[in-house]
This record gives C-alpha cells, sequence and structure tokens, in this order.
C-alpha cells in the first residue's frame, strides 16, 4: 500500500486538524463539520495529482488552449454516518463523481469493550473497471473500512482504489494493509500512535460522529 501522511509537510491543513482536536473549538458542530469537509477537499487534491490524465483541446472565446484533464471514471463510498462530511469535501473537488453510501456500525454482542461490525444499508453503482474512493474520517481499528470493501468488491472489480482518511491509528492501517490489494492508496491527514480498549484513537479527536450530528442512544 502506498501510504501518503499529508501532515508530514506543513501546511493550512495542520489548522484544520488543530480545530477538529481541540476540545475548545470541536464542539462547535457547524465548525467541525466544515473542518472535515476542508480536509476532504485537501486529500482531494493530493489524490487527484496521481490519476491519469489525457490532453484535451478547450475552446475559448478566443482561441483553443491544450490541458491535461483526468478521465477516470470515480466512485465515491462512504461509510455512515460520520463519513458524510467528508465525502462533501470530496464531492466539492470531484463533482462529477458517482456515489456509493454503506453504513457500518460497531455491535457489542456481549455489552463489553469487544465488537463486529454490521453492514446494513447498502447503495453503490457499478464499480466494475471505476476508481473507487473509500472514505472514512477515523481509521481507528480499519475493521469498518475492510467490511464495506468486502460488501461493494461482491459487485465489481475497481481499476485503482483510493482510500482516505483524517486521522488514522498504526493498527488500522496496518490491518488495512493486510486486507487490501498491494497497489491501494491511502491519503491520510494525520497518523497517531494508539487506540484505546474501546478501539478509539488516541489522541484522535473522540467520537467524529457525535461531534458533527450529535449524540446517538
Ligand atoms: N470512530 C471515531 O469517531 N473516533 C475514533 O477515535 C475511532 C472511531
Amino acid at each position: 500500500m502506498k501510504i501518503h501522511q499529508i501532515e508530514k509537510q506543513d501546511s493550512i491543513l495542520n489548522k484544520f486538524i488543530s480545530e477538529i482536536r481541540d476540545v475548545k473549538v470541536q464542539k462547535d458542530s457547524l465548525r467541525f463539520r466544515r473542518n472535515i469537509e476542508r480536509i476532504g477537499e485537501i486529500l482531494s487534491y493530493e489524490l487527484s495529482k496521481s490519476l491519469a490524465y489525457k490532453n484535451t483541446t478547450i475552446q475559448t472565446p478566443l482561441g483553443e488552449k491544450e490541458i491535461q484533464l483526468s478521465n477516470n471514471k470515480i466512485v465515491l463510498c462512504s461509510i455512515l454516518r460520520a463519513g458524510l462530511p467528508l465525502h462533501q469535501g470530496l464531492l466539492n473537488y470531484f463533482d462529477d463523481a458517482e456515489n456509493a453510501f454503506i453504513s457500518a456500525y460497531r455491535h457489542h454482542p456481549k455489552n463489553d469493550t469487544d465488537f463486529e461490525i454490521v453492514v446494513e444499508y447498502f447503495a453503490a453503482p457499478e464499480i466494475e473497471n471505476k476508481t473507487l474512493i473509500l472514505a472514512d474520517p477515523m481509521l481507528a481499528t480499519g475493521q469498518s473500512l475492510v467490511a464495506v470493501y468486502e460488501a461493494i468488491k461482491k459487485h465489481g472489480t475497481p481499476k485503482e482504489i483510493h482510500i482516505v482518511a483524517v486521522i488514522g491509528a498504526t493498527e488500522g492501517v496496518d490491518f488495512i494493509q493486510k486486507n487490501f490489494p498491494e497497489n491501494t492508496h491511502l491519503w491520510i491527514a494525520a497518523l497517531d500512535d494508539k487506540l484505546n480498549n474501546k478501539g478509539y484513537i488516541v489522541p484522535g479527536l473522540g467520537d467524529a460522529g457525535d461531534l458533527a450530528f450529535g449524540e446517538k442512544l
């Protein structure tokens, strides 16, 4: 897997990451969602550099201009519900993309810290031979991403796979590395060292779904 950890180069991205982590700022849910969206836009821009480009002629009112344009058929696939603001950020740039939404949640059968991933809602277009972008804001254990990939790959084989995440833990990155094809790209804004016993990223930011949309039952 080719890992692109975007925070390694200082940029305005650091400000958006600091605001979603900061307990004094992150509780403003409008700002939280917009920051995740802005990070999605930056990751889209970085990812776009790896796509295939083709020489295209554009007619202006005064003449013709040749420009390199990408003609990849992109499918953006997000995991409900925390993935929605990240999805919007990606869609702001890849505005011609098709869209897939899949739900995945942690089910704790014994009411303890052990959990399994349940995939329920599934709405996806054809992915055969297309560029699949799988978005998950928090790459913690990596189990949700792998469960969603298992569900979507029953419907075709993408030409290339890009995973987009905001914050990840090394353990989750190792897990997806073992479960995705070798030529998969991971575009991740920030990487943290560890998970706590509930599978949350430390220091991370807390629960991305709750911060974006409010607490759930
Ligand atoms: N999901 C979250 O929202 N936060 C984490 O730290 C891990 C998974």
